[in-house]
Parts: C-alpha cells; structure tokens; sequence
C-alpha cells in the first residue's frame, strides 16, 4: 500500500460547534455501548428504547445537514430501515429484539424464513456487492454513520491497519466452523463454537465503539467483523466494482481521504482501473468527490442494462418480438451519458 497522508484538519481551526458535537457524540457512544452491552444480558427494559433512540437522533442531525444527494439519500435509507426493523416491527409484532433489551432467546423461532432471508441476502450480494448491507442497511451502519460520523476523519489510514483487515478472517472461522457442526448437531454446535462466535462478536462489536473517537467509525467493519469477511467474498465473487477511467487519475488522493474503510483508492484505480476489494462497502464517497467524474459504479444493474442498450442498437428480433423498438441515435447518447453517471448502476 502506498502511503497516502490524509489531511488532518489543525485543532485550531476546529469550531466550537465541531468540538462541542464531537463531545456529545462521544457521550452518546458509550451511552449506545453501554446500554446496548448491558441490555443484552437484562430483560426487556425501558432503557433499552432510549439507548437505541440515539442513533435516530443523529441519523435526523445527519439528514438536515448532509450536502450531497447521494449520501443524503443514504442516510435517509439508513436510518429508515433502522426504524423500521428495529422499532416499529418488534413493537408492532411484540418482538423483543435484543437492541431493545429482549434476550436472544425471545427471538421467534422461525428457521424457514430466517434460512430463505439468508441465503436471498447471498444472492442480492453477489448481484448488488456488499454496499447493500454494509453500505446502506446494516443497524451497526446505523450508529457508525451517525454517532460515529463526527469522528471519521479519524479514520487511521497506514500500511499496519490496512494489514489488520486480514483479522478478520479469525472470526469468519469461527463462523464456518459453528454452521459445520451445525449440520450434525444444532446444540453440540451452540456449545462447540456457537457462544464463542456470539460472544466474540457481541463484546468486541460493542467494545469497538468507544475506540471510534481514536480509530474512525469503521473500526470494526474494517478488521473484525465475520460478515465483513462473507459479504465481501461475495462482492468480488460477484457483478460489483467501482470502475476508473484511470488515464484521467491525477492522483490528488481525495478518493483515499474520504475513503472509512482505509482502502487505498487511488493506486487501485492507477494500476487496476478499477476498485475491486473484499473491503469496499460502497458508499460512493470516493465516486463523489473525485473531481474528474472518473469513477462509477458497476453491478447487476449496469450489466443488465448494458446487455438491454446493445441489443436495442442491433434491433435485435427477439426485443422486437418483445414490443422493445431500437434506440434513436440521440436516445442512445442520452442513454449513455445517463448510465456512464449513474451511481445506482
Ligand atoms: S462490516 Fe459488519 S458490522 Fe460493519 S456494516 Fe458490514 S455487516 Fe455491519
Ligand atoms: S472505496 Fe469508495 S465506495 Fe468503497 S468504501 Fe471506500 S469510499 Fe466507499
Ligand atoms: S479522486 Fe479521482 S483523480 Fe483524485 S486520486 Fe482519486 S481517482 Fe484519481
């Protein structure tokens, strides 16, 4: 990795609303651990609603004062889902859902659905990349994109963190070994490997936030977590990458200061053309804020569309057959302007 110094912000220049949001947000973190932490144990309790109402606090902080679209969209997704998954489901359906100070155990035994979920999530992945969850909808994303915001130039970005992400492939073990023995023996399986896995996760996962003022929000994204491992595996298995015009790359180093998880943008685009990496969570800052428009998403999507566009310019008889006429000419650039800017795509 080449080393890239981002640019830190002089204390001096920081402002008193800046510092003062950073505090709040520091407390808010430990509240959010603690409670959530403590509660995992406890029964059901009303402190558990507010422990978990911080994040949509700052999630509404985060909305009002976000510039882009993109992002903004983002967060509204994020903090929409959190609601929705979190509080309004459990409480309508009477679900006490550990984030809410139920235990594990009252969880509703539903195998079918919960196995069906999984492994849709699997599909929609490989087809999507790992931005559908990390990026837009994992409740941790939630806390780490809005308490955990005011701390991402924080991010530490150098060669021996960016060795760390190999860590997390310990946890992602533990995980392989646990659903193996799960094949055999669903209990044996739990005692085995399964609280460990759980335990590991729970503590270093809750832990990991009140390192997020020295670290960045991402801490545990970038080296701990097991699914960080599993969801990336599929992004790159799959349709999703972050593709460069690299000629046009004036190696500013935007694309790597804006960059939570440490990856090292720039040279990837310099000598890949493209952002192909088990870590990309696709946020779609680096594609923002480069500013030679150079970067654009790729998935499913794009794939689908592309194969749609160059059977339209050929007319081809099965679209014909399917009432889809060819492109005009100018319809065609359009298209093409429109697709090369998508983000969505
Ligand atoms: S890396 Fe793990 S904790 Fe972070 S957003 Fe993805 S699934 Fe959630
Ligand atoms: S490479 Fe770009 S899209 Fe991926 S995590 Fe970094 S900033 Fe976000
Ligand atoms: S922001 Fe764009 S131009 Fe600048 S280093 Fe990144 S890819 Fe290259």
């Amino acid at each position: 990795m080449e080393s890239h110094t981002p640019k830190k912000v002089p204390e001096a220049q920081i402002s008193h609303e800046a510092r003062h949001i950073k505090i709040l947000a520091f407390i808010s973190l430990v509240l959010f651990a603690a409670g959530e932490l403590y509660f995992f144990k406890m029964h059901y309790h009303p402190v558990g609603y507010i422990a978990s109402g911080i994040p949509i606090l700052f999630g509404l902080w985060r909305i009002i004062t976000e510039k882009h679209p993109y992002q903004k969209a983002r967060i509204i997704v994020i903090v929409t889902t959190y609601v929705m998954f979190w509080f309004i489901v459990p409480i309508v359906f009477h679900v006490k859902v550990p984030i809410l100070g139920g235990q594990w155990g009252s969880f509703p035994q539903l195998h079918t659905v919960g196995s069906l979920v999984f492994f849709v999530y699997f599909g929609v992945v490989l087809l999507f990349g790992r931005r559908v969850d990390c990026g837009w909808c994992c409740p941790c994303v939630t806390a780490r994109e809005t308490i955990g915001y005011p701390f991402r130039e924080k991010t530490v970005k150098n060669n021996i963190w960016w060795q760390l992400r190999h860590l997390k492939w310990l946890p992602f073990g533990l995980l392989v070994v646990y659903l193996a023995f799960m094949i055999f023996d669903a209990s044996t399986a739990y005692n085995r490997a399964g609280k460990y896995f759980y335990n590991f996760v729970t503590y270093t996962y809750y832990a990991s936030f009140l390192f997020i003022p020295l670290t960045g929000n991402r801490n545990f994204c970038r080296i701990l977590c097991p699914f960080a491992a599993l969801w990336g595996l599929l992004s790159v298995s799959g349709f999703y990458r972050i593709k460069a015009d690299k000629e046009k790359c004036t190696a500013c180093g935007k694309c790597d200061d804006v960059c939570d998880m440490g990856i090292p943008v720039s040279q990837l685009v310099r000598e890949k053309g493209q952002v192909r990496s088990i870590e990309c969570m696709g946020c779609g800052r680096c594609v923002n804020v480069c500013p030679n428009k150079m970067l654009s998403f790729h998935s499913a999507l794009g794939f689908i569309t592309n194969r749609v566009r160059s059977a339209s310019r050929r007319g081809t008889p099965e679209m014909l057959s399917m009432g889809i006429a060819p492109c005009s000419s100018k319809k065609r650039e359009d298209t093409d302007k429109r697709v090369s800017t998508d983000l969505l795509c």
